[in-house]
């Protein structure tokens, strides 16, 4: 049987379930079942019991009051009915040790679920020449470099210690709290990937690996590859 993964969704204006097909093609193309959670789901310590494993997608800014913060002024859209159910998701997932990967905003809610902290806006909050994370490019496009930390799960994958990737971003993970490890970082130091050390598979990247798949980028796909095979297990 393939593992069922729970991909998360948003919540438009107009009341509108919605998620980029990318996402449910990586999980297939990986050889997981992708099923789509509404965004304000209630009854996640059930959803979870179900799931063999969590995707966190891409989206809005994390509500800063959930990491203790007030919000800066250059503090994007929020949506907080994501982030209740988000949080309770990937805190049931972790305490089961069923696999965890967060994407982007997934990635900076995996980190405020294990108590970390997040750069509201970078060009603001950090010092020293930035690089363009928001990319003017297409997303299915690599845009900067990556250093990934020797020895992590993330380096095997890659098979080597720098690789490139997609960027869309104006926030990024600040305090990494314990059992997570920073996995990677971009040349200006901004972190771009995380995991942890106490579960089986818990990964949170910054970049868009679904929007890479298709494009046979190696690291992207194995990114979704390992995380289906831990889901197995589940
Ligand atoms: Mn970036």
């Amino acid at each position: 049987m393939k593992p069922l993964i729970g991909i998360t969704s948003d919540l438009d204006e107009n009341g509108e379930i919605w998620v980029q097909a990318n996402y449910s093609r990586a999980i297939l193309e990986a050889g997981g079942l992708p099923v789509v959670l509404p965004a304000g789901l209630e009854d996640n310590e059930q959803v979870c019991d179900r799931l063999d494993g969590l995707l966190l997608t891409g989206g809005e800014d994390v509500n800063p009051l959930n990491y203790d913060e007030e919000p800066h002024q250059q503090l994007g859209e929020l949506s907080p009915e994501r982030d209740t159910m988000e949080l309770a998701l990937a805190r049931y997932m972790t305490d089961q040790d069923k696999p965890v990967l967060g994407i982007c905003r997934g990635h900076q809610v995996l980190n405020v679920a294990f108590g970390g902290t997040i750069y509201q806006h970078i060009y603001s909050q950090l010092s020293g020449e930035i690089l363009q994370h928001k990319q003017q490019a297409d997303r299915d496009f690599a845009t900067h470099s990556i250093d990934i930390v020797c020895g992590s799960k993330l380096e095997k994958m890659a098979g080597a210690s720098e690789i490139q990737v997609n960027s869309l971003h104006l926030q990024a993970v600040n305090k990494v709290n314990s059992p997570l490890v920073v996995t990677a970082v971009a040349k200006d130091g901004v972190i771009e990937a995380v995991e942890s050390k106490a579960h089986r598979f818990v990964m949170g990247v910054q970049w868009h690996p679904e929007a890479l798949v298709n494009y046979k980028d190696p690291t992207s796909l194995q990114l979704f590859k390992q995380f289906i095979e831990a889901s197995k297990k589940s």
